[in-house]
């Protein structure tokens, strides 16, 4: 039989049938999941433990208290304050964040190195915790389980699939829920900052960095003659020209207390001076923060006192592909 001809609608009866649903707790509309709350958390905690054998936690407590400090705050604000979020900063070099199920979240080092306030790193905090009020790592979970269940009903054999597919966990990368998931996410993270006091517009400021890694990888395909790395769809043109992300993330403006917090650049950069930096893969370096405090300083003076190139000193700056350090203000480079 083939499977193309089931159509989305029979998927969707024979899962409810099978098991049922439950209120999503940012739209209160029935869901369809076929994971239930306490399912959700334990799913997660296996997970949790999962992750930290692959992956290293970053061996800081204050880097760590701090990520959990503004996490926490924004979970506190969050559609779903009753559940125990889990903040983990984690020591990998990839450029990510991500959530799983049952409100576990995570940051790389490499992520935080790119980032350039604390407005930036609520953002993406926020963004995570939006897939996790929004179950979307459940719904993922359900769908995938359901087409399990189909597939094995149509080969007419044994549960074991079920099983197994409700252990392997979608650890989707920062933008790898797919569009729709990912701007609902957005939203979501946009209100909590807000609700927090944070400026909405962090948000924007957060697919700016990713997109500004793209647009870099791109530039040194090109120097090295290999193909790009394939991004996860981050966006097709520039944030600040995508409508219906601006919209999104204008409509948290309502909140009276959004921007009535310092979205501290320096704060952010103090936090992660000393912080661990991969340069490539035989070396390792340090993040070293410095006040712009010499006239006329440029990324190109900078570079010849760091161990990386004038290009990615932008990058790592937010200041991609041609800005100059702003006098006065604190920059990165890497020792
Ligand atoms: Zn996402």
């Amino acid at each position: 039989m083939n499977i193309k001809n089931i159509s989305v609608g029979s998927l969707i009866v024979l899962a409810i049938t099978l098991a049922g649903c439950s209120a999503n707790p940012v739209t209160g509309k029935k869901d369809f999941t076929l994971i239930s709350k306490d399912e959700e958390t334990a799913m997660g905690a296996q997970g949790h433990r999962d992750i930290l054998k692959t992956m290293k936690r970053y061996n800081n407590a204050s880097l760590q208290a701090y990520v959990n400090g503004i996490g926490q705050a924004l979970a506190r604000k969050s559609h779903r304050s009753g559940i125990r979020y889990t903040f983990t900063v984690l020591d990998d070099p990839s450029v990510n964040a991500f959530a799983l199920p049952g409100g576990y979240i995570y940051i790389t080092t490499g992520l935080m190195a790119y980032l350039n306030s604390e407005g930036e790193l609520a953002g993406v905090l926020g963004h995570e915790i939006g897939h996790v009020t929004a179950r979307h790592g459940v719904k993922q979970q359900s769908a995938s389980i359901a087409s399990a269940i189909l597939l094995d009903i149509l080969a007419k054999k044994t549960s074991a699939g079920n099983a197994r597919s409700l252990n392997q966990f979608g650890t989707a990368l920062i933008r790898g829920y797919g569009r729709d998931h990912e701007l609902q996410a957005d939203q979501l993270g946009a209100e909590y900052l807000a609700r927090v006091g944070y400026q909405p517009q962090s948000m924007i400021d957060v697919v700016r960095v990713l997109k500004a890694q793209e647009e870099f990888d791109k530039l040194q395909a090109r120097q090295e003659g290999r193909k790009p790395r394939a991004y996860h769809g981050v966006f097709s043109t520039h944030p600040s020209n995508d409508k219906r992300l601006q919209q999104v993330i204008g409509a948290a403006k309502r909140f009276k207390s959004a921007g009535t917090r310092s979205t501290n650049h320096d704060g952010y950069l103090k936090h992660i001076n000393g912080m661990k930096y991969r340069i490539d893969k035989r070396h390792n370096g340090r993040i070293v923060v410095g006040r712009a405090t010499t006239r006329g300083l440029t990324y190109a003076k900078l570079a010849r006192r760091s161990k990386v190139g004038e290009q990615r000193l932008r990058l790592l700056n937010g200041m991609f592909p041609k800005g100059q350090p702003v006098h006065g203000r604190l920059v990165k480079i890497i020792n």
